[in-house]
């Protein structure tokens, strides 16, 4: 089953696989998926707006709608979530403010939640561009996506829009100092498990030299039946081709 979208700016506290108990915030528009990618195993199903022209044609909340409906959550939370993470109807960092959320964000977190961590879960697509970077690296946690090593795998699979490629992508998060990788490993006719598919997404992930990287298969739907979970042990055999080159890694 697809998920439904999150219809509000804050949600949650949701617990998270990664992060457990995480405050979702969701800086795209309600009901809408926004993103540069179109994921053939989305849980939130196809992606409509992609484009920088589709953008500009939806309501995107603004830093002043993010700030109060944070401060109202968090006065009627009885305890401060671990995380407040920036996540939701697809990639935060698209949002033409994003650099003012992530300040707005931490200056709410410093003052009524200092020991509560800020994240993001992002696609990586726009990590190589200054003003995105530089916001990510004001994040204290990093979770950024690398599905695939070759490039005809990453465009069936994530099937980004034209312009983002991995090569570049790779580039990207070589420059960011402690991030966490998270790959999603699915079966079936085209997902991206074949082992040439793996041994060059290894060879990227020995040029990135994350902190650690986050391994996963299918747990939801998706919106196309040709990509399918792997067993549990297909994902512990990645995980050590991780280990043993010396990089931390986990299965979820
Ligand atoms: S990057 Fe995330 S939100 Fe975007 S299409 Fe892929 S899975 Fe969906």
């Amino acid at each position: 089953m697809i998920l439904e979208l999150q219809k509000t700016i804050i949600y949650g506290p949701v617990f998270s696989r990664r992060l457990g108990s995480s405050l979702g915030l969701n800086i795209l528009p309600a009901g809408e998926k926004v993103c540069p990618f179109n994921c053939v195993y989305c849980q939130y199903g196809w992606t409509n707006y992609k484009e920088d022209e589709s953008l500009q044609r939806i309501f995107m909340p603004s830093v002043k709608d993010v700030e109060k409906s944070l401060k109202r959550v968090l006065r009627n939370q009885a305890s401060p979530p671990r995380y407040l993470t920036f996540s939701g109807n697809g990639e935060a960092s698209v949002h033409p403010d994003f650099g003012k959320m992530v300040d707005s964000v931490t200056r709410i977190r410093d003052r009524f939640i200092p020991d509560t961590k800020t994240a993001v879960l992002s696609n990586s697509c726009l990590a190589g561009k200054p003003e995105v970077r530089q916001a990510l690296l004001k994040l204290d946690v990093r979770i950024m996506k690398l599905d695939c090593g070759l490039e005809e795998v990453f465009q069936r699979f994530n099937q980004p829009v034209s312009g983002i490629n991995l090569d570049g992508i790779t580039h990207a998060l070589k420059t960011f100092p402690g991030i966490c990788i998270q790959t999603l490993i699915a079966g079936g006719p085209i997902g991206n498990s074949q082992p040439e598919n793996i041994s060059a997404w290894l060879e990227r992930l020995e040029k990135i030299k994350p902190a650690a990287v986050q391994i996963y298969t299918l747990d939801r739907g998706c919106p196309d039946d040709r990509v399918e979970p792997v067993s549990k042990n297909h994902l512990l055999s990645i995980r050590d081709k991780v280990r043993e080159r010396g990089i931390k890694a986990e299965i979820y």
